[in-house]
């Protein structure tokens, strides 16, 4: 079967690639799409340590096409998906105290182990999400990382009805951001981020404000219309200055919610941190029950990701559009032809 491969010199190469036999406990599946995230973009360039080899993709959609022996949460026809959060150990503090994705013997499809950038895909039936009927697999590629990741950051960030959220950076994860929550949350969104074409789109989606940094000052223009400071912030952008910005940019007690993965250090005043009570926090993808519900929203129609179907063999040069911050929504790979 065709899949997407790590390379060494930080590409990809499809190659043919033979799947081991199925054990107990997992299921084969068969993949329809696979979204490109901008994880993959750091996975392949080494950003988290080299993982030449690795079969790429963590938004994967696909249809069970064998089970091993074991599998009682899945059958044959059923459609599922193939996420960052592949699998964790079921039983440390993390995986029953609902942060699941913070177990210590985590797998992450696309990094640690192969995932859905291919024909073919081996998955853990426990924890491979299945898609609810009525949302069109190609969105529901979508979801399974870039959605559930903001829908969790953004009820991580504790912003109530009404008030204002900052989201910075509206890329693959910061349009649908924005869609949960304007969408299903029913906060006040400021939508920053560098490139007009971003902006443009989020207007569109239904962002209240739009600002640039390079052509205004966020920070005072965000204190100055929210008498304050947002309430909190969603940084998806991936530059160090974003996440900066966001700390100044909250009012005393705002949360910034920690999305996007610059391999780099942010400043962080520690007075500030202590005197304006700010919280910053990380937020890791989501739970699966996260992926259940941001799966509900979407079949909804409350959110809507925008997607663009490519062949495989088109991934370098989508990672190309997506370092030249050429793309809008999302560029899924269609792996049905
Ligand atoms: P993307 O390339 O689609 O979007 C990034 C956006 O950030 C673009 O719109 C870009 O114009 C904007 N941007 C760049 N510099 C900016 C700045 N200084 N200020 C404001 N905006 C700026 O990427 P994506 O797929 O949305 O992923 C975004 C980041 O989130 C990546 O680092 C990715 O690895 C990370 N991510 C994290 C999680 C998680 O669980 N925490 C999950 C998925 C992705
Ligand atoms: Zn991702
Ligand atoms: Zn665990």
């Amino acid at each position: 079967m065709k899949a997407a491969v790590v390379t060494k010199d930080h590409r990809v190469s499809i190659e043919d690639k033979e799947l081991r036999p199925i054990e107990h406990g997992e299921a084969l599946v068969a993949m329809e799409y696979c979204g490109v995230c901008h994880t993959d973009l750091h996975v392949k360039n080494a950003d988290f340590g080299d993982v030449t080899g690795v079969v790429l993709g963590h938004e994967g959609i696909g249809v069970v096409k064998e089970i091993a022996e074991g599998v009682t949460s899945l059958k044959v026809g059923d459609r599922v998906s193939v996420a960052w959060f592949f699998e964790g150990c079921g039983h440390c503090e993390y995986c029953v105290n609902g942060n699941e994705t913070l177990c210590r013997s985590v797998k992450n499809a696309g990094y640690t182990v192969d995932g859905g950038m291919a024909e073919e895909c081996i998955v853990t039936a426990d924890y491979a999400v299945k898609v609810p009927e009525g949302l069109d697999p190609a969105a529901a590629s979508s979801v399974t990382c870039a959605g559930v990741t903001t829908y969790k950051a953004v009820k991580v960030s504790n912003v109530k009805p009404g008030q204002w959220l900052m989201i910075s950076g509206l890329g693959g994860l910061g349009n649908l951001a924005l869609q949960y929550a304007k969408n299903v949350f029913n906060m006040k969104v400021i939508a920053v981020d560098v490139n007009e074409k971003q902006l443009a789109f989020a207007k569109e989606m239904g962002a209240d404000v739009v600002l640039n940094p390079m052509e205004v000052n966020v920070e005072e223009e965000i204190i100055k219309l929210t008498d304050g400071g947002a309430h909190g912030a969603v940084v998806t952008a991936v530059a160090k200055s974003a996440f900066n910005s966001a700390v100044n940019a909250v009012r005393a007690a705002g949360t910034v919610v920690a999305v996007g993965l610059p391999p780099e250090s942010m400043d962080l005043s520690i007075p500030r941190l202590v005197l304006d009570g700010i919280h910053v926090v990380g937020s890791l993808v989501g739970t699966r029950e996260d992926l259940k519900e941001a799966f509900e929203f979407a079949k909804e129609g409350k959110v809507i990701p925008r997607v663009q179907m490519r062949q495989l063999e088109e991934i370098n040069e989508i990672f190309d559009e997506m370092e030249a911050g050429n793309i809008q929504g999302r560029m899924v790979l269609d792996l049905t032809k």
